[in-house]
């Protein structure tokens, strides 16, 4: 056995899944430690899976994606002012199967791919698995998890092949603005690196905007969109994504799925093509709205508590709360908050180093029960706070 996919990652779920066997032993748990979506697909969705089927779509389907569901996915792209055609996209089973099948395509072993971490815990393994190295560079939480682009330049060595960005971000909701878009695509273009960009919570945005890497100027030979329908449309289990990139690549990821995948199942395309018809701009909307009332329920619950402090997102369906002050490791508090308040979140470090002191909460319940389990938090956080940093702060 080879050990290239037992990343980190692999254990950042044992809290969940620790928190889930709880509930389903009939304990009131309250689970914020997974990014998935509580509301159901909008049935009009489901219903043409449902008809697609009655018509017979059981059968292979095309490998690259269907024809009609490429063109859906290039009008979306077409009506946010980026030209895509066809055959620059190939329809992947989620965009976690897009992002593994492009490591694939585009690392040899002792490539380095450069990653601002904390990151999504997959990627590890996503860049090992083709024999490649992960370079993280930190974001730091006293900066609000802000990129510097410097740090990514001071991270490129004759080895790099890749930049892989995630934004919006997860774990920290951060977005990726304009002028460090630029400077990226400078550093792309002059050290003749891919960027490869992780764009599945773009729909969940509240302050600010998204910027697409494929509308970055005289990067379309360098650079690779992924993205699903997984938390726009909640639409996680169906398994349906995209990658975007240049038809040489596209090309190569379609000889792979043909040996790997061999298309994404007919029907759930037909249900693609459904969710992206303008027709469901307006459940996104509602979505986005709700996750929005979530993260300021969470920010309102916690603006009381000095033992933690929140570094408000911008974007995406998580808030890291930051929890140094109250002297306990991520994990350590990630684990009492389970054991003693019946709330799981994730541990911050679960998402790389740069994470340490913070816990991740996922925004996937109503604002009544995220104001409940943010209470449950502060009431751990000043339990276990040193007596001397309650003084020092002015507390009591
Ligand atoms: N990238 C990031 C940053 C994620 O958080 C996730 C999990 N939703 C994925 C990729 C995988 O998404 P999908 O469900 O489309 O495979
Ligand atoms: N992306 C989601 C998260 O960060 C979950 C996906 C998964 O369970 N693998 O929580």
């Amino acid at each position: 056995l080879t050990d290239r996919i037992a990343g980190e990652g692999a254990s950042a779920w044992d809290i969940h899944v620790r928190a889930l066997k709880r509930r389903a032993a009939g304990e009131d748990i309250t689970v914020l430690s997974v990014g998935d979506p509580d509301f159901t697909t909008p049935a009009s969705i489901i219903n043409a899976a449902k008809t697609s089927l009655d018509h017979g779509a059981t059968h292979y389907a095309d490998v690259q994606g269907k024809h009609a569901l490429r063109e859906a996915i290039a009008d979306r792209y077409r009506t946010a002012g980026i030209t895509v055609a066809p055959q620059q996209l190939i329809v992947m089973a989620g965009a976690q199967c897009g992002l593994y099948a492009v490591a694939q395509c585009l690392l040899e072993p002792g490539d380095e791919v450069i990653v601002p971490e904390p990151c999504y815990v997959t990627y590890e393994a996503v860049i090992q698995a083709p024999g490649a190295v992960i370079k993280r560079v930190p974001l730091r939480g006293d900066d609000n998890f802000r990129l510097d682009v410097s740090d990514i330049a001071a991270a490129i060595t004759p080895r790099t092949r890749a930049i892989l960005l995630n934004s919006p971000h997860n774990p920290t909701g951060t977005l990726i603005e304009a002028q460090q878009w630029n400077a990226i695509a400078d550093l792309c273009r002059q050290h003749d690196l891919w960027l490869i960009s992780d764009e599945v919570y773009a729909e969940l945005i509240f302050d600010g905007q998204h910027i697409c890497a494929a509308a970055l100027p005289d990067m379309a030979e360098r650079s690779v969109v992924i993205s699903s329908l997984s938390k726009s449309h909640a639409m996680t289990g169906w398994r349906v994504g995209w990658v975007l990139g240049p038809e040489a690549l596209i090309e190569h990821l379609t000889n792979l799925a043909l040996c790997m995948l061999y298309g994404c199942p007919d029907f759930i395309q037909d249900a693609a093509i459904a969710a992206l018809s303008q027709e469901r701009d307006a459940d996104i909307r509602l979505m986005r709205e709700a996750y929005r009332e979530r993260r300021d329920a969470v920010c309102r619950a916690l603006e009381d508590c000095s033992a933690v402090s929140v570094i408000t997102p911008q974007a995406g369906m998580f808030v890291m709360v930051d929890i140094r002050a109250t002297g306990l490791s991520s994990q350590q508090f990630a684990d009492r908050l389970l054991d003693e308040h019946a709330v799981s979140v994730l541990s911050g470090e679960a998402f790389g180093p740069s994470g340490a002191g913070f816990v991740r909460l996922s925004l996937t319940v109503s604002p009544l029960i995220l104001s409940e389990a943010c209470q449950r938090l502060a009431t751990l956080a000043e339990q276990v706070r040193p007596a001397s940093s309650s003084v020092s702060d002015g507390s009591a």
